[in-house]
């Protein structure tokens, strides 16, 4: 690329810190260096906060890769990668600070590595704005194994925001990313809607479980069930709404969070089910901009999604920047928009 460093203004589009994470994860695969500006600068506390830390940090251990100017609160940032070495790697998140988004460094990189990897993740497992726990091991995981490579998650323990504590464990078997054309979602194979609490009163998940269930009136009963795990891993309550289609598994997530009512909470994930099954797209919002850095890696391949947001487009910037790709996305007639790469 030019001999020069890639550089990316974090100030643009989203401007948060996927742009850290993705430009990592690019950086070790594709072998560019780059510097990275303006962290996290559409953020109200901008700079890199302790989970964005631990993300870099890991996928220097991974790589040998030296990184300038790593520290809380910073906003710019140096990295030149290493060689990705496969292996057993432990990461903790000091704080309730997401696992989900710290494998989002490492995937691509280890799946495309010399010989198998095992991690273990500690921190939070449901935290708000990032992939809980099943989002990543139904919704996200399937996709990557079809396109080569074996990755399988385990839940060891919950951790919720914001004591933490949690334990993720994933077993990774590299093969190369091939394309896939997800365009179609196929038949509806079955619903479920499941309010997971810890140490908390059961009244408050039968409440946010009622709710859901008002609202999605036509989901069977037996779709309902509430589920209690060990105290000691709360306290917290997260509430997993999912759509098992035939090629593909929705899973939206509406987070307990403290002020907010469980009726509240249960109403906008409903909202958000509904918009998904109503609609006809492959991919759901959060899953879309997932899906872009093992699509463009494949080097080919096509899925369809819901309205783009602004994390899906500046994911695209990102891998437009470390690939040289042609990626598009367009509107289909239907009201779907197609990604493809080219
Ligand atoms: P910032 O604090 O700067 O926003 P961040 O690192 O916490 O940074 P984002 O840059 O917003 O996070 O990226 C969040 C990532 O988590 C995205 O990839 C998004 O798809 C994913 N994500 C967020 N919420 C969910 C959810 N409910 N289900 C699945 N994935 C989610």
């Amino acid at each position: 690329m030019n001999g020069l460093m890639i550089t990316i203004d974090g100030s643009q589009g989203e401007g948060g810190g996927q742009m850290v994470r993705n430009s990592c994860a690019l950086s070790l695969v594709t072998g560019e260096p780059f510097r990275i500006t303006q962290i996290r600068a559409k953020r109200s506390k901008p700079g890199l906060m302790r989970q964005h830390v631990t993300a870099v940090e890991a996928a220097c251990v991974i790589s040998g890769a030296e990184c300038s100017g790593l520290a809380v609160g910073a906003s710019d940032l140096t990295f030149r990668p290493g060689r990705v070495m496969p292996g057993e790697y432990h990461f903790a998140v000091g704080t309730a600070g997401s696992t989900g988004l710290v494998l989002q460094t490492v995937l691509m990189p280890l799946l495309l590595a010399g010989g198998p990897s095992r991690l273990v993740l500690e921190g939070g497992t449901h935290n708000m704005l990032a992939p809980p726990f099943e989002f990543i091991a139904r919704t996200f995981l399937p996709i990557i194994n079809r396109m080569g490579p074996q990755v399988t998650a385990r839940l060891v323990r919950h951790g919720f925001y914001p004591r933490g504590g949690g334990r993720i464990e994933v077993d990774i078997v590299p093969a190369p990313l091939g394309p896939l054309a997800c365009t179609a979602r196929g038949e509806q194979l079955g619903v479920s809607a499941r309010a997971v609490f810890a140490g908390l009163p059961g009244e408050i998940a039968e409440r946010m479980l009622a709710r859901v269930r008002r609202e999605l009136g036509d989901w069977p009963d037996a779709a309902f069930a509430l589920h209690q795990v060990p105290a000691d891993e709360g306290p917290g309550i997260i509430l997993l709404l999912e759509a098992r289609h035939a090629h593909v598994t929705e899973v939206v997530s509406g987070f307990g969070q403290l002020g907010v009512p469980a009726e509240r909470l249960a109403k906008t994930a409903a909202a958000r089910m509904q918009g998904y099954v109503q609609a006809a797209a492959f991919a759901g919002p959060y899953l879309a901009d997932q899906l872009v850095l093992p699509f463009v890696l494949a080097g080919g391949g096509a899925f369809t999604t819901v309205k783009p947001s602004q994390h899906l487009l500046t994911a695209i910037d990102i891998a437009r920047c470390f690939t040289g790709r042609s990626i598009a996305i367009a509107r289909q007639d239907g009201g779907e928009h197609l990604f493809t790469v080219g």
